[in-house]
């Protein structure tokens, strides 16, 4: 589970604003952006593309996980066909401005199989679940609580190649064991601002959770 765009873009329209959409209410969330890769969020299944570029939502991929609907729409390019099976991260097209109502993404999110005559409650605000999962990493923890954080959160990050303080320097302790960095932190004392582990199978989507928040 992830965000369609690789780092975390500024929102220009939130979900529930008033005054958008059929509803009366913005139905997911708008992302200012050009021409960006979208990556599917989640696996799942191409259920629709739909390239009518001078409509309303303009060229509009449709794709379903085990738990949601996804629309994403104003896209450029379309790069996945009805039908086709997709994995977390897949690059599925690029952002533009079909429907020519500026260039953004419009990502909307509701439970499976709900239509959409059906009501409001049931779109999904994909940006706050997205939210709940990621790592608190800001101010006031100690290296240590960060630390143990890391290994809550990811049992198997077992080596960490960089620690970061509160001033972005980086600290370099590739290879190192969990003593290792344990001693590391201590040595770096302060707050740091975010721990990077090795990428690796079973680190990579934590991964990527943590560099997203490091380019907020
Ligand atoms: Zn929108």
């Amino acid at each position: 589970m992830r965000r369609a765009l690789d780092t975390y873009k500024p929102i220009t329209t939130v979900h529930g604003q008033v005054g958008y959409g059929y509803f009366g209410k913005h139905a997911g969330y708008d992302y200012g952006v050009v021409h960006i890769t979208i990556k599917a969020p989640e696996d799942g299944v191409i259920m629709n593309v739909k390239k009518s570029p001078d409509t309303d939502g303009g060229n509009i991929i449709e794709m379903q996980s085990s738990k949601y609907d996804h629309r994403f729409l104003h896209l450029k390019s379309i790069g996945v066909k009805i039908g086709q099976v997709v994995k977390e991260g897949q690059n599925l097209g690029v952002t533009g401005n079909t429907g020519n109502v500026g260039y953004h993404l419009h990502h909307d999110t509701r439970i499976k199989g709900t239509a959409w005559k059906d009501s409001y409650a049931n779109y999904v605000d994909w940006e706050s679940i997205i939210k709940s999962k990621e790592i608190d990493m800001y101010k006031g923890r100690s290296a240590k609580q960060w630390y143990e954080k890391v290994v809550q959160v990811h049992g198997q990050a077992k080596r960490v190649t960089k620690i970061a303080d509160d001033r972005g320097r980086a600290l370099e302790v590739a290879n190192s064991s969990i003593k290792t960095l344990q001693d590391q932190v201590k040595k770096l004392g302060a707050k740091p601002k975010a721990v990077v582990v090795e990428v690796g199978e079973t680190t990579r989507s934590w991964f990527e959770k943590l560099i997203n928040i490091f380019r907020r």
